[in-house]
């Protein structure tokens, strides 16, 4: 069950109007396959990292709930299957409708739980209506080719069929929006979903679980189509090493990535990996610097650098390297860090003290390695900051070759270094193991184009004159090497949650065998 925490009533009845109008009450928990709710784990704690507190208390599901979800979703997927797609398309468009009506109150829980500004956060439910939205297109749009068969009187085609479950594990950065990717393109492919998000916002994926149920109950949907699952990584484990399950969508760090692809792979399933970054800006002597420093400064502070997008190096031209240096340095000085619902502060809290810990090491490992430290970080400490989460964003000198520059550490550190040539500097960008987002800052045509070439960027979304954060939901989103390889949300990503089968029939009077075979008897 959902219990709410006593202070969340007393001094923060905004948040318990809200929670209920999400429909988080005390009788919920953090397990359900839509009407039913069982977990019979132990409770986890939500603290909001803005002031600290209890938010709320959330059974979790245990491996024997797990195999609950498992049945119930097996068999919500036979009916599923059955209801024609743009039919399904009709039920995500009116949950991206329900989103759209409750959008203040769910930006504002996933703002306190998680700890993103309160403009990120009802962006990020944007998206999810965005993505409802696209949904909705795609679901009319679920093409096959057809294709000329070499034998007289056939006709050779491909159609696209569900896959079945579809197992989604969510990282805590975005709470809402990547499990919406994902499902609401799972849902109008005809699959069902078993969600299993992060343990440190679980309030966001139970009030996002009981908007879908509104909507299925005034539909008459059977339960299973939208599963929850509360829990610890051993139950997602559980999911990646279960036949049953066809595709398991994970997003989260390049260790947790491992463990889920190797187990997938092992049993020959499929998975979509959305996994660490470490991405570069290269800001060559042709940038329009006024306009793409604020896009730099944002890349790099925005959600206090706990964005797979956020930009870790600034890779810079040595002509105009001090002008940068010194203007990024002012405009971090000008930077309000606080209570990330107060939209006058640009930088809000880390999620919790163990993020903290990992940002302190990291800037003791780019000192111990030879870096320079420009822009000081540091924990504060005092009113407004009683969380103990709220940290200096921080600039360093640093080489590309640190080890420490080669570690994605998810907080808001930049490292910048100089190049000399464009090639130089593509090296530079691409010798990382990680390969999800980049940019180049340039008015020149030629530095763009090489940049963008084959022998340009290897990440997965490669900028012009805009900085590494956010995407917008119609292209594919992902990248490569550690990052996973995987592409979700926009353009075509939607075959991944599909299985494409090969179709010949045969409408003449023979059968005639393929590559001239004679059989004759
Ligand atoms: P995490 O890897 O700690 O956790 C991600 C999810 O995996 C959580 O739900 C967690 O409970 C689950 N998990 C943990 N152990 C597991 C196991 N053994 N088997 C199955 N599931 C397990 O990541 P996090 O700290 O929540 O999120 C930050 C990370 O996510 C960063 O590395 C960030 O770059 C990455 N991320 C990537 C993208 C992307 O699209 N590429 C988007 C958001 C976040």
């Amino acid at each position: 069950m959902v219990i709410l925490a006593t202070n969340i009533k007393n001094d923060y009845t905004f948040m318990e109007n809200i929670l209920k109008s999400l429909g988080i009450q005390e009788i919920n928990n953090g397990c359900s396959t839509g009407t039913n709710y069982f977990a019979s784990g132990d409770v986890i704690e939500s603290f909001s990292p803005v002031d600290g507190k209890l938010i709320a208390k959330v059974k979790v599901a245990t491996e024997n709930d797990y195999e609950k979800v498992v049945q119930v979703a097996t068999e919500a997927f036979k009916f599923w299957r059955n209801v024609p797609a743009p039919k399904r398309g009709e039920i995500v468009r009116q949950y991206g409708e329900k989103l759209r009506a409750k959008k203040n109150d769910l930006g504002k829980l996933v703002s306190y739980e998680m700890g993103k500004s309160l403009q990120e956060g009802l962006g990020e439910v944007q998206e999810m209506i965005d993505i409802c939205d696209f949904a909705v297109g795609v679901s009319r749009q679920l093409y096959g080719l057809t294709m000329h068969s070499e034998r007289e009187s056939h006709r050779m085609y491909e159609q696209w069929h569900p896959l079945g479950i579809v197992g989604i594990i969510s990282a805590f950065n975005f709470p809402v929006a990547v499990w919406n990717w994902n499902s609401a393109l799972a849902w109008i492919c005809g699959d069902v979903c078993i969600w299993k998000p992060s343990s440190k916002v679980p309030l966001c994926a139970v009030a996002c679980h009981n908007i879908w149920n509104e909507v299925a109950k005034a539909n008459n949907l059977p339960e299973g189509i939208s599963c929850l699952l509360v829990s610890p990584g051993s139950v997602g484990e559980k999911m990646c090493e279960d036949n049953r399950v066809p595709l398991v969508s994970a997003t989260g760090s390049t260790r947790v990535g491992k463990i889920v692809g190797t187990k997938v792979a092992n049993r020959f399933g499929r998975s979509i990996l959305e996994l660490g970054g470490n991405n570069a800006v290269i800001i060559t002597p042709n940038a329009d610097l006024q306009a793409c420093l604020p896009g730099i400064v944002f890349g790099s502070v925005g959600t206090a650098g706990q964005r797979c997008t956020t930009t870790r190096r600034l890779i810079i031209h040595e002509d105009i390297y001090e002008d940068v240096k010194q203007k990024l340095i002012s405009a971090y000085k000008q930077l309000r860090i606080g209570n990330p619902l107060d939209e006058n502060n640009h930088v809000g809290p880390l999620i919790d003290k163990n993020a903290v810990k990992d940002y302190l090491v990291s800037i003791e490992r780019v000192i111990a390695e030879g870096g320079k430290i420009l822009v000081p970080g540091g924990v504060l400490e005092g009113k407004g900051y009683e969380s103990g989460c709220y940290v200096k964003p921080c600039i360093a000198e640093a080489k590309n070759e640190f080890s420490i520059v080669q570690h994605e550490t998810f907080a808001p550190i930049l490292y910048i270094m100089k190049y000399k040539t464009l090639d130089e500097a593509i090296e530079l960008q691409n010798s990382v193991p990680q390969g999800l987002s980049s940019s180049i800052m340039t008015l020149n045509m030629r530095e763009a184009e090489q940049f963008l070439s084959t022998n340009g960027s290897d990440c997965g979304i490669a900028n012009v004159n805009i900085g590494t954060s956010g995407a917008e939901i119609g292209g594919a989103f992902g990248g490569e090497k550690e990052t996973g390889g995987g592409r979700e949300s926009g353009s075509d990503s939607w075959k991944a949650y599909m299985r494409r089968q090969t179709n010949t029939i045969n409408y003449g009077t023979k059968l005639t065998l393929s590559q001239g075979i004679k059989f004759d008897f």
